[in-house]
């Protein structure tokens, strides 16, 4: 198992995903699941297993289903780091899986059998301990030929089983962040600027950098639907006092801006 896909296909400039290595997050005995919901170009639900230090990873359209008669396609796509478990956010237009991310749930997993021969079988059932999965599932390779294998995700009966509640529509929101979708990585009207305060002598020592102060304003660009806006550091819209500034702001590819002031704020 290797990140060497998940690497190859993104760029770690551009997008907010962590770039990741392959460790252990869980004990032999407790490892870690996630769901994500993702608003790629299709929504879909990304359940990802931990094993062998990182993340076997499926894309399920339609999401899970605590109905034992529904199988739920799960298309097998590329390990993920484990650190990609905590990730939500917004992944920039024309990078690859563009769109926002959240957390839909996460837990501990437990196979029934040796995870790697099970998998490499095309058979596997587990146990989920996950904030909103429980209970017994499986996943079932199917014989379909795809360019990406192709599995079934089905709910075994037990007690969590149900052919009445719709578990994808029932919740919506993140497990981590309660955002949803359309609310992830959505930016502040304002982020209150890092004023200086006033103290006796200067700071001395490697750790600091003295400069002289140059004379000027401290301004916030935001970008918002179609135009930028100038905000002084008191929140004072300034933008028709700097009219050319805004305007060679608001050429600025909006994803990269969006995409830089979340790293900041992060
Ligand atoms: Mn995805």
């Amino acid at each position: 198992m290797s990140l060497e896909s998940y690497v190859s296909k993104r760029n770690f400039d551009s997008s907010p995903e962590p770039r990741g290595t392959e460790r252990v997050l869980g004990t032999k005995n407790r490892l870690v699941f996630v769901i994500q919901k993702h608003s790629a170009r299709v929504l879909h639900f990304d359940l990802r297993l931990e094993l062998n230090g990182v993340f076997k990873s499926w894309a399920i359209p339609l999401g899970p289903s605590l109905d034992p008669k529904v199988k739920r396609l799960a298309v097998e796509v590329e390990d993920h780091p484990l650190s990609y478990g905590g990730f939500e956010g917004v992944i920039p237009s024309g990078q690859y899986g563009a769109g926002s991310v959240i957390v839909w749930d996460r837990g501990t997993w437990h196979p029934e059998t040796d995870p790697s021969s099970s998998l490499a079988l095309g058979k596997i059932k587990f146990r989920l301990n996950g904030e909103r999965l429980r209970g017994n599932w499986s996943l079932i390779r199917t014989r379909q030929h795809a360019t990406q294998p192709q599995w079934l995700l089905v709910k075994l009966q037990d007690d969590e089983a149900s052919t009445t509640v719709d578990v994808v529509s029932a919740f919506s929101n993140s497990v981590l962040s309660n955002e949803s979708l359309a609310t992830i990585g959505r930016l502040p009207d304002f982020i209150e600027p890092k004023l200086p305060s006033l103290t006796k002598s200067a700071p001395s020592g490697d750790v600091w950098l003295h400069e002289l102060k140059l004379d000027g304003y401290r301004m916030q660009a935001h970008w918002g639907a179609d135009h930028v806006r100038l905000l002084t550091r008191a929140r004072i819209d300034w933008t028709s006092r700097f009219g050319n500034l805004a305007n060679a702001l608001s050429k600025l590819p909006r994803d990269i801006v969006k995409c830089c002031v979340q790293k900041t704020l992060n």
